[in-house]
């Protein structure tokens, strides 16, 4: 079946679609040794597409995983102030993978790098309402009425988040540790969902993706998603 050229550069693991775009834009893909224009489609089975002169169907298998992120890592592929990056621990992973989406420098956990850049697209796209659980520790407690406005949903800059839910609260010393499952992806959402009550976090860490978690997987370490998990992230 022919499709989008940007969508069988991202599905090859290439670029993202929208990266896949401008090198179309660019004249750097041919479809039959012609050069290409947005909007073209193409069957990789009789067709032959080609960026910067070689070929698709030839391009690296696709591989994605799920990091423990530490804290004190960034999850960019660059850093200008020349922090640690995630790609710093994927230490034996034949090919150049990016992050699905971002963990900050200090919050740890569940992250997904791929080098499939469609999968990437539609994890991160904001109508791919997928569940993320975080564990959260704040200072101070967390009472009846704030968990009530963190589950009707916060008003932050942007808007009023989507509503979230509040689970295993626990008090430990003059803190509390309780588990925040949100659907969406906004910058610093926890953070700023906590900070609006007058809560400062302590501690983020990202436990569920999905049907994903960290069992098996300790900090700083990573494991392959098989096909199975992939195709149910889809
Ligand atoms: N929410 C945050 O505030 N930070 C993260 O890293 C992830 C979700």
């Amino acid at each position: 079946m022919a499709e989008r050229l940007q969508k069988l550069i991202a599905k090859a693991g290439l670029a993202s679609r929208r990266q896949a775009e401008k090198w179309i834009e660019e004249g750097r893909v041919s479809v039959n040794g012609h050069p290409a224009k947005l909007g073209d489609r193409a069957d990789l089975s009789h067709d032959q597409v080609q960026v910067d002169g070689k070929d698709l169907a030839k391009a690296e298998a696709k591989l994605t995983i799920l990091l423990n992120k530490p804290r004190g890592y960034v999850s960019t592929l660059k850093d200008p102030e020349g922090r640690r990056l995630v790609t710093d621990l994927l230490t034996d992973v034949p090919t150049r993978l990016f992050p699905v989406g971002r963990l900050d420098y200090n919050t740890e956990g569940l992250l997904l790098l791929t080098n499939d850049g469609d999968l990437a697209y539609r994890i991160s796209h904001p109508s791919h309402n997928v569940d993320k659980t975080y564990l959260v520790k704040v200072r101070g407690l967390l009472s009846a009425k704030m968990v009530q406005r963190l589950e009707q949903g916060i008003h932050l800059d942007e808007g009023v988040t989507a509503p979230a839910k509040v689970d295993n609260i626990r008090s430990v010393g003059s803190g509390c540790w309780f588990e925040l499952t949100i659907h969406e992806g906004r910058n610093r959402q926890v953070r700023r969902m906590c900070e609006v009550l007058g809560l400062t976090v302590v501690r983020l860490k990202r436990i569920r993706l999905d049907s994903l978690d960290l069992v098996g997987v300790s900090t700083g370490r990573y494991r392959v998603l098989s096909a199975d998990e992939v195709r149910k992230l889809e």
